[in-house]
This record gives C-alpha cells, structure tokens and sequence, in this order.
C-alpha cells in the first residue's frame, strides 16, 4: 500500500469539525485524500492543519437533518471538485433518557443525523461513485448498532438502523467497485462522551476521573477508551486496496465491550 494511495479522491466526512469525524479526516488526508469537512461551530483551525498535510479542503455546513441542505453539500462538492470516492458517514448526536422521558423532538433529531441523514449522502453520491466503479462509503455507526443500554432508546435505534443500512447498500453495490461497511466504536473520549462524563460526576457528586472510571468499568473491558487515530487507522484499511472486497461488515473497536 503507497502511503499516499489516497491521493486525488474526493472524500467527504460529515460532522468532521470535532471528535472521530476530524480524526479520520485527518487519518485520510496523510494518505492524500482531498477532504469536504462538514458540522458545526470552528472549523478553520480544522482545514489548516488538514491542509498543511498536503491536501485540499472544502467546508460545507449543511445541517445532516436537512434533506435539501444534504443535497447542496453534494451538489457544491461535484460542482467544485467533481464527484466523491470517499464517503464517511459520521455526524452524530446522543441524548440520554428513558423511553417515556425521552423528549419527542431529540428522537426526530438523532435518527435525523445518525441514521436518515446516511441515507440522503448514500443516495446522492452512488451515481458517481457506480460512474467511476470505485467507491467507499464507511459509517460509523457505534457499538451501540450491535447491542443496547439503557436510556439511549433513539441512538441504539438509529446506529442498528444504520448497520442496516451498511448491508444493503453492501449488497446493492456487491458487484461493483464500491464497497460499504460500519465501523462500531466503544468509547471515544470526545465531546460527545466528555458530556456524558460530566453530567454523571455531577449526579453522583464524584470527580471526573471517577466518572471516568466508572463509565469505562460498566462496559468496556480494555478500561480503555479507543482515540480517533485508531479509527482512523481502521478507517485507512477499509479503503486500502486489502478492503476491496469486505462488504457488508460492522466492525467493532470497543475494548471487548460486545464480546460479554
Ligand atoms: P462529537 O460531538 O465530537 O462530533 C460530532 C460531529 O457531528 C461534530 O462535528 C458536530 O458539529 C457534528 N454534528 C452534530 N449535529 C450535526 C448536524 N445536525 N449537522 C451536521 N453536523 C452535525 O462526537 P463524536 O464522539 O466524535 O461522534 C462522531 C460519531 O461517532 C457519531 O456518529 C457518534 O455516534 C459515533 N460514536 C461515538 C462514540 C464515542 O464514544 N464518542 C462511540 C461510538 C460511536
């Protein structure tokens, strides 16, 4: 593998201004992928230092549970570059609560952004990648698309419904270059995570790093969280030539989380 066999593809990682999403936008562009990053709040800090590796950047700031706003990011990257290789389906949101608890406009939101929102990219970046005959659509979907807790009713549906998702476009795609597959982390200390350690040192009147602790014991063996390189690392394997003909496929990186 050339260390830089990336090098040209047009590759789009949603939600990519922070967390796994800038991790492996980063993994990429060092194997030479021109990167469109997309989400919410600072981004330029993120195309500096993607574009000092070498790389064009492009930051679109669609809103992934706006269908006509997913259509523009698409249309503005074929319009400006030409059409996608590389797909990474990231953005995503959680919210913690019981089912009957659960606020009704966070369960619109978080199947918006984790699951219908890969649906619309999926779609719309297909014809090209089928017109090239060459493709990756990697989704990262969370250990949470392969088995459940509690209070997390809308994400646990969502990242299933997107490991769904990731076999039939596998098989829809079985016989072309394009391949499709999941990535399943454990977790992840980033915002997303560092919020739900926040809020239980809070209930539980404990330091952060027992938080820490605590949420690393109920679930993960390794007592380890998984970092974005690591992802991304995975992430460089799948559109390797070596990933050419895995499809289908939810691959966990989660510490033994999912082997209980
Ligand atoms: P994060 O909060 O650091 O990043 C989320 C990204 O999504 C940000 O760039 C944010 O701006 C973007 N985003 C949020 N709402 C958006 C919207 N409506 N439109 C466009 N962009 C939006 O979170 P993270 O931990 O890096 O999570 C990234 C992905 O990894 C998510 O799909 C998450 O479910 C998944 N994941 C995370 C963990 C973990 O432990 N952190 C574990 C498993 C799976």
């Amino acid at each position: 593998m050339s260390e830089k066999f990336l090098s040209g593809k047009i590759t789009l990682v949603t939600g990519s201004t922070s967390g796994i999403g800038l991790g492996i936008a980063k993994c990429l562009a060092q194997a030479g992928a021109d990167i469109v990053l997309n989400g919410f709040g600072e981004h330029s800090q993120a195309e500096q230092d993607i574009q000092s590796l070498g790389v064009k950047t492009l930051f679109h700031g669609a809103d992934m549970r706006k269908p006509l706003e997913i259509q523009d990011l698409v249309e503005t990257i074929e319009k400006s570059w030409g059409q996608v290789d590389v797909l990474v389906n990231n953005a995503g949101i959680q919210h913690v609560s019981s089912i009957e608890d659960f606020p009704t406009d966070k369960w619109d939101d978080v199947l918006a952004i984790n699951l219908t929102s890969s649906f619309h990219t999926t779609r719309l970046v297909l014809p090209g990648m089928r017109f090239k005959n060459w493709g990756r659509i990697l989704n990262i979907a969370s250990v949470h698309g392969l088995v459940a807790s509690v209070n997390k009713s809308a994400y646990v549906a969502a990242k299933h419904g997107l490991v769904g998702l990731t076999k039939v476009t596998a098989l829809e795609t079985a016989t072309t270059g394009i391949t499709c597959n999941a990535i399943c982390p454990g977790w992840v200390l980033t915002p997303l995570v560092q919020h739900q350690v926040d809020t239980r040192a809070k209930a539980m009147n404990i330091s952060i790093a027992q938080a820490t602790k605590q949420l690393l014991s109920e679930k993960e063996p390794s007592m380890q969280f998984t970092t974005p390189e690591e992802l991304g690392a995975l992430a460089l394997f799948l559109c390797s030539v070596a990933g050419n003909n895995v499809r289908g496929v939810a691959w966990n990186m989660d510490g033994g989380w999912a082997a209980q």
